[in-house]
């Protein structure tokens, strides 16, 4: 069932094998038409995930690197829609020499194609894949069949995880099996026994509920894993190992675990640290996909929000997230999210972030924070559109170009200082949207005695990259000329990938073309997020 947590659980296990000193790589299967999760609305998805290689993907993606610190592939995500693409593709192209293409087995058998290519890819000794939606849907069938297949070759190489949910009604205040034996029967009917079961629940699981879902279910006792609600995430690895879990699932997989002991300092060390850690630091969010009804979808920014905790945690500090809609502070507003008393409320914050973003929705009410952030030397760290916004404001106030804009929102302004480049601009004019963004790793080169080296301590860095618009070469010199500094560029100098203000004139300032987000990790965190942390602390002390 979605948001029951799959994504974490097989995350989980993913981390705890790693742990152990085995190779692991993880799948993710959305079982949807989609080819790729970038043309689906964030408020219904969530965050698009962007792969080292460019590929736009589920947020699950973003938890599988972070919690087994690795870097992932078009290959380890996968939808229906791709996996049919590849099928009639190969139809076309005769490569079935003339035989029927059938849905069964074909295609399972390009399932399973996948799935041994990202393994051999990774050269894994474990490959966790994890297939969306719910047990007993259409949509998910054919990644079933695939799974029974793949077990039905290979007994002792497979094996089953069933996360399920166990429901405590309130009236009642017992906790329900029900629901788990039916979802294990149903399972049962696609042809698959599982093996081990991740009960999730408010609360852990008695003996007495442990031993009914065995019997019922046909599994060992010990195969019923207690995932109660938990306090943060990165608990639940830990709370997994307490109920044995690598060395259930690694009997059924006949791993020899003998020499490959659980090494979880580290892991444990940071979830110790996350959770003493009592100072806090101030940071607002000021984005746009905040509220969805009645309620605030935090999960639009998951990468940047986990971003800044890392940093955060890394300087002895937690972070109190202020979230604000963009639209808050536009002049004329019909319905602002949330009514602040003017752009002073701002000086509460330690530190003010802008993550990326499309279009023109409280833009104007972004710039106005941004001026306010340099204006009253306040902390601002802008990602992709909060860099944008970054020059924007910057020509308009300091240059004195007041139209300034990106053609993104007004093409007929006369000062595009943010504008699509000459190559791409005949794509768009075709209509060809989906080929116009700049989309994975790129290199930067970073400019020695800036803020952004002082924090990368590195003359090049890699950052993932998704978006559309860039930094109007024609307006370099004079930006530059009025003090803003391209600390970060393309190895060509053609491409602006960081833009600041020297630590003279501002404590931070500082916007980045790429997505920082991406590549910072619970035990890696990344260097400008922790600058930023650093110089909000600072403030706010
Ligand atoms: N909308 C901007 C662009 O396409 C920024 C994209 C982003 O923030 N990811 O260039």
């Amino acid at each position: 069932m979605s948001g029951v947590g799959k994504g974490i659980a097989a995350s989980s296990i993913g981390a705890i094998f790693k742990a152990r000193g085995f190779t692991v790589t993880m799948i993710k299967i959305d079982p949807y038409i989609n080819v790729d999760a970038g043309t689906m609305n964030p408020t219904e998805h969530g965050e698009v995930f962007v792969l080292e290689d460019g590929d736009e993907t589920d947020q699950d993606m973003g938890n599988y690197e972070r919690f087994l610190n690795i870097s992932l592939t078009r290959t380890n995500y996968m939808t229906t829609g791709r996996v049919y693409q590849e099928v009639i593709r190969k139809e076309r192209n005769l490569e079935y020499k003339g035989k029927n293409v059938e849905v069964v087995p074909d295609i399972p058998f390009e399932i399973i194609r996948r799935i041994e290519l990202a393994s051999d890819k990774a050269n894994s000794d474990i490959t966790i894949i994890e297939i969306g939606g719910t047990i007993g849907e259409y949509q998910n069938m054919l990644f079933l069949e695939a799974a029974r297949m793949m077990k039905s070759r290979a007994h002792d190489d497979v094996a089953f995880v069933m996360v399920s949910y166990l429901p405590i009604p309130s009236k009642i205040g017992e906790m329900k099996t029900k629901p788990t034996q039916y979802a294990s029967r149903t399972l049962n009917s696609a042809g698959i026994q599982t093996d081990l079961i991740i009960a999730r629940a408010s609360v852990p699981l008695d003996q007495k509920r442990k031993d009914k879902i065995a019997m019922f279910c046909n599994i060992k006792t010990e195969g019923v894993i207690s995932a109660p609600d938990v306090e943060s995430i990165y608990d639940v690895p830990i709370n997994f190992e307490r109920d044995n879990l690598s060395s259930v699932l690694g009997a059924v997989l006949k791993l020899n675990l003998k020499n490959k002991p659980l090494n979880f300092g580290p892991w444990k060390s940071f979830v110790n640290k996350s959770k003493s850690v009592k100072k806090e630091v101030n940071i607002a969010v000021v984005g746009k996909y905040f509220s969805s009804g009645d309620f605030i979808l935090s999960d639009v920014y998951i990468s940047v929000l986990e971003a800044l905790k890392y940093s955060a945690y890394k300087l002895n500090h937690k972070i109190k997230l202020h979230y604000i809609g963009s639209q808050t502070f536009e002049k004329d507003a019909k319905k602002p999210t949330r009514q602040l008393g003017g752009l002073k409320e701002l000086n509460q914050y330690d530190g003010i972030l802008v993550p990326g973003g499309f279009g023109s929705n409280g833009v104007e009410g972004i710039i106005s924070v941004i001026q306010y952030a340099r204006e009253h030397k306040i902390p601002y760290f802008g990602l992709c559109y909060g860099m944008q916004l970054l020059v924007i404001e910057y020509a308009r106030h300091v240059l004195k170009l007041k139209d300034a804009n990106t053609a993104e929102i007004n093409k007929d302004s006369k000062n595009l200082v943010i504008d699509i480049m000459p190559d791409q601009k005949k794509k768009v004019a075709e209509g060809n949207y989906g080929g116009t963004m700049r989309l994975g790793a790129y290199e930067a080169v970073i400019t020695r005695g800036t803020v952004a080296y002082e924090a990368y301590k590195n003359d090049a860095v890699e950052e993932r990259h998704r978006h559309r618009y860039e930094v109007n070469p024609d307006y370099i010199q004079k930006l530059t000329d009025a003090g803003l500094v391209f600390s970060g560029k393309s190895p060509d100098g053609i491409l602006m990938e960081i833009a600041e203000l020297p630590k003279s004139k501002h404590p931070f300032f500082l916007g980045t073309q790429f997505h920082p987000e991406f590549l910072a990790r619970p035990l890696a965190p990344h260097p400008l997020f922790t600058a930023f942390i650093k110089a909000s602390i600072k403030k706010g002390s």
